[in-house]
Formats: structure tokens, C-alpha cells, sequence
């Protein structure tokens, strides 16, 4: 791992043009609603990978509701010292009973899925001292990814 002191909201602009390309291809609305935050300790590579696997996720799951909605945004929680970075799409949702699996290796409700997605990022995020939450109530699920901010 590589950690250096990283730009939330650029990072995550750098990602744009790869997801809205993806996301017209799927007739999915591509927002973005980001704003400056302290900088965060933590590997650019490997937060890209988790964040292109998340948004994957959710433009995937709008694939069988035939479009919806991505949106992407930021913020800074001063009591954890953390950035929060929420990825919502407007899918179908993930059951509550399956929203303890979802993070099993080889956990998969795709016919040509690995199940690899989700305990990957979870393990690269809490390596990086971070934590995935995700919320899901019938309608749409937003994944949130909290790293810790760089000390001064
Ligand atoms: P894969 O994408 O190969 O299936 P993942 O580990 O990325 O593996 O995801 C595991 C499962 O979690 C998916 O098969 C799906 O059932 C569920 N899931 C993940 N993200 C979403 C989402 N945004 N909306 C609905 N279900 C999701
Ligand atoms: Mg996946």
C-alpha cells in the first residue's frame, strides 16, 4: 500500500468521465454532488478500485430496472475525522435478509457474478483504516465509505 495524503473530491472527478460514459450506456443519470473536504491518509489506487467497484455495483443493479440514478457525494464528519463518500443508486435494493451476506466471498445474485466485489473493497477499506456501511430499505441502496482524514 502506498497511503499519501489524498483529495477527496478530485479523486473522485478523475473517476467521472469513466462512470458517466458507463452510465449512458445504461440510461442511468450520472450525478455528483461534492464538496472541498480535508485531505485523507490513504492509497489513490486502491480507492478507485473500491469506489469503480461500488458504482459498478449500483450501475449494474439499475441494469434490471432499466435506468435510474447514481449519485456520488462527499462530506466531512468532524466528531470521526473521517471523509464520507455515499455512492445511492436507485436499483431495485438489497433485502434486509441479505444485507449480512453481501459481503461474503463468493456471495454472488448474478448469473456471471464472482461475489469478489464487495469483501475485496471491504478488506481494502479497513486495511486503509477505513469502514463500508451500506443501507438499502426496499428502494435503492447507498453504500458509504468512510476514511480517515491525514493528520496535519
Ligand atoms: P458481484 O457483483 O460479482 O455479484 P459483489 O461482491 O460486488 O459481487 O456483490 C455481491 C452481491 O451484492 C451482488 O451480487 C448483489 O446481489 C448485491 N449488491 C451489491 N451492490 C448492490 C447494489 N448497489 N444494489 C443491489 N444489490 C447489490
Ligand atoms: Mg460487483
Amino acid at each position: 500500500m502506498k497511503m499519501e495524503r489524498l483529495d477527496a473530491k478530485e479523486l473522485i472527478e478523475s473517476l467521472a468521465p469513466l462512470i458517466s460514459s458507463e452510465a449512458i450506456l445504461h440510461n442511468i443519470e450520472f450525478h455528483l454532488g461534492l464538496q472541498s473536504v480535508p485531505k485523507i491518509m490513504a492509497d489513490r489506487e486502491l480507492v478507485k478500485q473500491v469506489l469503480v467497484n461500488l458504482m459498478k455495483n449500483g450501475i449494474e443493479a439499475m441494469s434490471e430496472t432499466q435506468g435510474g440514478t447514481l449519485t456520488i457525494t462527499n462530506s466531512y464528519v468532524a466528531e470521526e475525522r473521517m471523509v464520507r463518500i455515499e455512492i445511492r443508486d436507485s436499483g431495485p435494493g438489497i433485502p434486509h435478509y441479505l444485507l449480512d451476506r453481501i459481503f461474503d466471498a463468493f456471495f454472488t445474485t448474478k448469473e456471471t457474478g464472482t461475489g469478489l466485489g464487495l469483501p475485496i473493497c471491504q478488506r481494502l477499506v479497513s486495511d486503509m483504516g477505513g469502514q463500508i456501511k451500506v443501507t438499502s430499505k426496499g428502494y435503492g441502496t447507498t453504500f458509504a465509505v468512510w476514511l480517515p482524514v491525514a493528520g496535519e
